[in-house]
């Protein structure tokens, strides 16, 4: 399962984080997730669950909040909301539209004591 892998990485970076902190217990975990990426909330919540038992993230709550997808428009020289990868421009139809922002993964807030 790719979100499986993902958790994984996020678990390493905590990981990281606790050498350089020395915590000992993590509480809170906040998740940046790109709607237009290919991760399921529900499937990283759960696969979060089992991946992080017997770590220092064991019985962390993970919160994940969902970044709408962005674009900016060489045509209209505008950013817009994107609701696929490849979408077109939703103001002046425009099919250049590159990607900005959507497509994170990134552990943006841990809390811990
Ligand atoms: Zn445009």
């Amino acid at each position: 399962m790719h979100e499986l892998s993902l958790i994984e990485s996020m678990l390493s970076l905590v990981e990281e984080e606790r050498q350089r902190q020395d915590f000992s217990r993590v509480l809170k975990i906040r998740l940046d997730v790109g709607a237009l990426g290919h991760a399921e909330p529900d499937a990283l919540l759960f696969c979060f669950d089992a991946a992080a038992r017997g770590t220092i993230a064991d019985g962390a709550t993970l919160t994940i909040v969902m970044i709408p997808g962005e674009g900016n428009c060489p045509d209209c020289h505008r950013i817009v909301l994107l609701d696929h990868r490849f979408g077109d421009c939703p103001l002046c139809g425009g099919i250049q539209v590159r990607m900005t922002a959507g497509d994170e993964l990134r552990l943006a807030e841990l809390e811990v004591e």
